[in-house]
């Protein structure tokens, strides 16, 4: 393509709202322009690229045998109803209705539509197992759409979704989806991990998260030093830890005075105990789909509370802050809670069980107990409540886990018969009987993954792609396109790398060289071949977008270490 010709609208400004560089980049370098908060426009070079990324995702999945399909973006509000799922979803869910009053949502996720689709057409175990997937536009109306691609409310997401006739087939296929996952993500060139996720309240099937490493990550992911151990946060485990010396030591069980001391760092400084021995409480309100009611969580206070695992345990929609007005009416003493006597639903920390000698509140003003003793708590609830942190110790191998940040990419879920049955989709086993359709369900963020392979490839100048999603491999510049002998040349380099399939761009633009070489930066080509004073010596120069190595190379040996430089 010749960069004269070429819609590709860089510009030196940096969009008003953009923190994090695949935005920044994205926009400046003309391959995005924003539409609305979290809607985009793909330009010329964004859609290249997410065509390459779309094809690499279709491809392993063909080669996996799944089949492609494409469903309606619009989807009625009768399948929601179905699946019960249209009450439960949240203002994520955009709703409307046409002109003759019928509802419809614009899908954030198809699994409804897929099982309709299925349901009455696969009716018999023989024609099982089966993998649909598309890759399509998608609508969560994210209540803070933000960072360009990586949270939008329209974007695009490669969903399939399986159907087998047992359990054991679904597991089978899911191990399938991760190796092509693996596959997928390595081919785009990225550093990735796949991390065991959270699978909400429903629990019991199992999930996996692909997630991109890179610093600006919403993610925090625990990984294992040693083994090959890795979870979302929202679903780490770690083994108990070990009680630090030394223990503190209390004759009784007692009140005692702590006069405005709230924090677990100001008790600990004040009675000289780690906060490992205190009982930290931390009140959230769960909201339920008719009902809120006001939950007291346990944990030691060398832990914090982690949302989600909380959240699963007492099986809410949403766990949201409580007021202390509202403690307060409920007979509980903020800043001075204790697990005893409390009217509320109360949880406490599975590492807390059969714990003493320990340091809570003391359901009154200004007092704590020391001295307390969790071991008759049997009855209550305890469970995995805390959250991993640096330095806590591997559930597998015992080695020292490390957390680090992360985008989610992908995510693969053993969904079971949720939806099937919900939906009253079954087929017939071989015995003749009725049953729920086995379900798996897997999703690739399609153009996250434009802006994910920026935030792990770029530096202060710009976007650095990874060679298999590039717009275009190589950038010519010409230096002076008055200068005759430079354009000549230029115009024979780009014929000859079109010849040999490489994707190029010639930039034939009546610009100076400076704009020139600062839009292949932004832009991030892998190769730039600068065509300039040089050639009067026979030379041209090359640069490796990445480490901006340069070289001088001969003229006629230009194609040859072009393609060397790409292989
Ligand atoms: P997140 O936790 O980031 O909101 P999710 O758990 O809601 O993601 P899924 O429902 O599993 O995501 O969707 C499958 C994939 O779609 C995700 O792994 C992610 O890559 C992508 N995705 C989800 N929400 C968005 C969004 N708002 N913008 C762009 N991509 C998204
Ligand atoms: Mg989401």
């Amino acid at each position: 393509m010749r960069l004269s010709r070429a819609f590709v609208p860089t510009t030196k400004e940096t969009p008003k709202d953009a923190v994090l560089p695949s935005h920044i980049y994205l926009v400046r370098g003309g391959f995005i322009s924003q539409v609305a908060s979290g809607i985009y426009n793909f330009l010329p070079l964004g859609k290249r690229v997410l065509d390459k990324v779309r094809a690499i995702v279709k491809e392993e999945l063909d080669r996996a045998g799944c089949q492609e399909v494409q469903l309606g973006f619009v989807t009625p509000c009768e399948l929601w109803q179905e699946s019960g799922r249209f009450g439960k979803y949240g203002k994520e869910l955009l709703r409307f209705k046409d002109r003759k009053e019928n509802c419809f949502v614009l899908g954030p996720t198809h699994e409804e539509m897929m099982v309709d689709l299925v349901r009455g057409r696969v009716t018999s175990y023989k024609q099982l197992p089966l993998n649909l997937y598309q890759i399509n536009l998608k609508f969560r109306d994210e209540a803070r759409p933000r960072f360009g691609l990586l949270r939008g409310r329209e974007f695009v997401m490669k969903d399939g979704y399986s159907f087998h006739a047992d359990e054991e087939d679904m597991k089978r296929e899911y191990d399938l989806m991760e190796a092509t996952y693996r596959k997928i993500f390595s081919r785009m060139g990225l550093d990735f991990r796949a991390v065991e996720a959270d699978v909400g309240a429903i629990g019991g099937s199992a999930s996996k998260e692909f997630m991109v490493l890179a610093k600006s990550g919403e993610d925090t992911i625990a990984i294992c030093t040693e083994c090959d151990y890795a979870a979302n946060v929202e679903a780490a485990k770690r083994q108990k830890p070990k009680a630090p010396e030394p223990a503190p030591e209390f004759s009784n069980f007692e009140p005692f005075y702590t006069p405005g001391l709230k924090t677990i760092e100001e008790l600990s400084e004040f009675f000289k105990v780690d906060p490992y021995y205190f009982v930290k409480a931390v009140a959230k309100k769960a909201i339920y789909d008719d009902e809120e009611k006001i939950v007291l969580f346990f944990l030691r206070g060398s832990d914090e509370l982690q949302e989600v695992k909380a959240q699963n345990v007492v099986g809410a929609n949403e766990l949201v802050d409580v007021s202390e007005e509202e403690l307060k009416n409920a007979g509980i003493v903020p800043g001075f809670i204790a697990p005893y006597e409390q009217e509320c639903t109360i949880v406490l920390d599975k590492d807390l069980k059969g714990a003493k000698g320990l340091i809570c509140g003391g359901n009154r003003k200004d007092y704590h107990l020391i001295g307390a003793d969790l071991s008759h708590f049997d009855d209550a609830l305890f469970a995995d409540i805390a959250q991993v942190k640096e330095g806590d110790l591997c559930p597998k191998c015992g080695a020292v886990i490390h957390l680090t940040k992360g985008i989610e990419v992908g995510h693969i879920f053993q969904l079971g018969t949720r939806y099937s049955a919900a939906m009253n989709a079954t087929f017939l086993d071989k015995e003749g009987k009725a049953k729920p359709f086995v379900m798996g369900t897997y999703g690739i963020g399609v153009s996250r993954l434009v802006a994910a392979a920026i935030e792990q490839n770029h530096d202060e100048r710009g976007c650095i792609w990874p060679k298999a999603i590039a717009p275009y491999m190589v950038d010519i510049i010409v230096s002076n396109i008055k200068e005759s002998e430079q354009l000549e040349f230029a115009e024979e380099l780009y014929e000859a790398l079109q010849q040999k399939g490489v994707e190029v761009v010639l930039d034939d633009r009546a610009d100076r060289f400076g704009p020139k070489i600062k839009d292949f930066e932004l832009i991030g080509y892998p190769v730039g071949v600068i065509v300039g004073k040089g050639l009067k010596e026979g030379k041209v120069q090359l640069v490796d977008r990445k480490t901006l190595e340069k070289k001088d190379v001969a003229k006629e040996e230009a194609l040859q270490k072009i393609v060397e430089m790409l292989s």
